[in-house]
């Protein structure tokens, strides 16, 4: 038995996010999160929302709360949402935990002293009427660029030129909308990335199993112009991780500032662990057993799952806050990261409600619907696009027309013709012979992919498994064979019931709710892995009494599919 810790990227707090964000990270860790606890190792799988930033603050604004409560409120909604996907999150955390403020503030210490954190003096716009410094988008302005009267100290939304605050003709805060705004000096501290480099790249070398996805984006940060550069991680804002020292005394002229979201947010993955161990009553060691190779963490391998975007926090600043620490804390063995899956010709929009968002698709389809087709369609190699048609093929092909058309067969004509009980008599030939074979062959390769998280021949080789059973079927013809010999139609079926409990255990990863249905409606009280092939399928003998189960895939009709191709065009309705 292996100890795997399983992290997925985590999402920010500001809203609900869409199929995209979902199949770049959550889902397929929790696919690799399900599929090993199926294996029998020990599996830690956690998820986090990050909380802090500059984006959370105006969300909440805009909302009209005081930024805590919208975090709570928002934390309590994705957690909801999270459920209804199956996300089988061993602890679903707060980057604004006490935990993490814990932490962080030991991480910074501990960096300043070996040298990695210095304090360097910036110019900043400070707001008198306000009594604060502005973070860029907190300052608005007309654009030098295009006259726009309402550009942001980073950025014209209008012509989308880079800005910087002091570019803005007629400047003023966005908070209270005063123009007594002045430049004022200010200490900020920097995480000195750039004296971590050779270290960093000698590690990333190291790691040749890597997808080329995650190496090719870290090289290219480590040397592209001057190469990896030291980066601020303090902010002049309210709501954050204040910036102090580790025996909560003043860090002298940081009064006021919170840790900057990107120093703060990896650091989470970790109080998540310390989260997870005070929810359930454990003690320190419970989750340091996770995370200090000092401390028994040295047989864990952790993996990391997260869209391409984030792989530059990953494979950089989070090692170096690590690595730079110089204490025994657990590094990532393997970054599994994501393309973009696109939307109907374009790409998602959050700001304009276009593609389908995860409390929409809960909606309208149970989750195994969206978890096997986003699944069985990851942007691996390439960025992918989920298109309504195909959306509708796929489900109703795989979902329908093999894998429930082959449960409902079975179990009705079993039920016509000998009872809701595995039925007796007959004996194996040939056939079932060459199925078994068929069936171990694919089952080992469905396990090598797997385990190397290939999601999309995982997905194809689990459809090829449960295709093998309905060409068994349609050869064997029970309802033919009925006919003539009884007990060889008996034989048949028995092995057709015992392949449905043997599916379960198998989709369970990509899609658990049918697979529980599966289950239960077998009355099958073992969903062991099926090591040895011939011994899962008389894991239910003659006589034991099962239930036909309701219809598990519903297609989906040409009506619904257009319906919904409409309502999620573009412009989200609330
Ligand atoms: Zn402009």
């Amino acid at each position: 038995m292996a100890r795997h810790l399983i992290t997925s990227a985590i999402p920010y707090i500001n809203g609900i996010k869409h199929l995209g964000n979902l199949v770049g990270s959550q889902l397929p860790a929790d696919l690799f999160a399900r599929y090993m606890r199926g294996r029998g190792h020990e599996v830690l799988f956690l998820c986090s929302t990050d909380e802090h930033g500059t984006p959370a603050e105006l969300a909440a604004a805009k909302a009209g709360k005081p930024v805590a409560d919208y975090c709570t409120e928002m934390h309590a909604v994705q957690a909801e949402i999270a459920r209804g996907f199956g996300l089988s999150f061993d602890y679903f955390g707060r980057s604004s935990s006490p935990q993490n403020h814990r932490l962080t503030q030991h991480f910074a210490e501990t960096l300043y002293r070996n040298g990695l954190i210095e304090e360097v003096t910036e110019r900043q716009v400070y707001s008198n009427a306000d009594g604060r410094f502005l973070p860029d988008r907190y300052i608005e302005g007309t654009c030098p660029n295009c006259g726009y009267e309402k550009a942001r100290g980073d950025q014209c939304e209008n012509c989308t030129k880079q800005l910087d605050p002091t570019d803005l003709i007629d400047p003023r805060s966005a908070i209270s909308g005063s123009t007594d705004l002045e430049v004022r000096e200010t200490k900020h501290l920097y995480l000195r990335q750039s004296q971590m480099r050779q270290t960093l790249e000698d590690w990333i070398d190291s790691k040749t199993d890597w997808p080329i996805l995650t190496t090719s984006i870290a090289k290219k940060w480590l040397n592209d112009g001057d190469g990896l550069r030291d980066r601020g991680i303090t902010r002049d804002l309210d709501w954050g991780i204040p910036v102090r020292h580790e025996d909560g005394s003043d860090w002298p002229g940081m009064e006021g500032k919170v840790f900057y979201v990107w120093f703060d947010a990896p650091i989470e993955y970790i109080a998540c662990a310390a989260e997870w161990a005070e929810a359930n009553g454990l003690d320190d060691a419970a989750w340091q057993r996770w995370w200090r190779t000092d401390k028994g963490a040295d047989d864990v391998r952790y993996t990391q799952f997260m869209g391409k975007d984030n792989v530059p926090f990953h494979t950089l600043s989070f090692p170096a806050t690590l690595m730079g620490s110089g204490e025994p804390w657990k590094l990532v063995d393997y970054i599994k990261s994501f393309n973009y899956l696109n939307y109907d010709g374009g790409q998602f929009s959050t700001s304009q409600g276009r593609g389908v968002f995860m409390d929409q698709a809960l909606d309208i389809l149970p989750a195994d619907y969206w978890r096997w087709w986003l699944l069985s369609h990851a942007p691996e190699g390439s960025d992918a696009e989920f298109t309504w048609e195909n959306f509708q093929m796929n489900v109703n092909k795989d979902l329908a027309d093999v894998l429930g058309n082959f449960v409902s067969r079975v179990t009705k004509f079993c039920r016509s013709k000998f009872g809701e009980a595995v039925p007796e008599g007959g004996a194996q030939g040939p056939e079932e012979a060459a199925l078994i074979d068929t069936l171990a062959t694919r089952i080992r390769s469905y396990e090598r992919h797997m385990e190397a998280m290939d999601i999309r021949k995982s997905a194809t080789e689990l459809r090829a498994i449960w295709v093998a059973g309905n060409e068994y079927l349609q050869e064997a013809a029970p309802w033919a064979t009925f006919k003539q010999d009884p007990d060889r139609a008996a034989m048949q079926i028995r092995l057709a019931l015992n392949l449905i409990r043997l599916y379960a255990v198998l989709s369970a990863p990509f899609i658990p709710g049918a697979s529980s249905r599966m289950l239960s409606s077998m009355k099958a009280t073992d969903a062991g892995w099926p090591d040895n092939v011939e011994d899962a399928l008389r894991a239910l003998p003659a006589g034991h009494a099962f239930e036909v189960p309701d219809v598990l895939f519903a297609k989906i009709t040409d009506d619904a599919r257009a319906g919904w191709q409409e309502r999620f065009a573009g412009k989200r309705e609330d």
